[in-house]
């Protein structure tokens, strides 16, 4: 069994469950307080994590998760802009998981 490699695990702040960073969405702040989602991982900022669910985010928004993590407010708009990416990230993920490659790794 080699080529196993180790996923960093991440808690999401909506469900409090530990994942791997692939199957999370970052939220970042940016160092211009910016809130979005960040599809990459790789961009500067405070970040806090999030299934890739709807669900999570609303869990996330009613407990305030993100703004305790982000220690930033968080504008409705700025809810209704994440929520839209998220939908957008969980079609991308179902077109994924249809392909039948969505564990793949690199
Ligand atoms: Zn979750």
């Amino acid at each position: 069994m080699a080529g196993v490699r180790k996923i960093p695990q991440r808690q999401c702040v909506g469900c409090g469950q530990m994942k791997s960073k692939n199957n999370l969405l970052r939220v970042l702040r940016t160092p211009e307080d910016e809130i979005l989602l960040d599809a990459t991982g790789r961009k500067n900022g405070r970040g806090a994590y999030l299934c890739i669910s709807s669900e999570c985010l609303a869990k996330a928004k009613k407990k305030k998760a993100l703004e305790r993590s982000l220690k930033a407010e968080i504008s409705n708009d700025i809810y209704d802009l994440l929520a839209e990416q998220m939908r957008e990230a969980e079609a991308a993920m179902a077109r994924q998981a249809e392909k039948g490659d969505g564990n793949r790794i690199e």
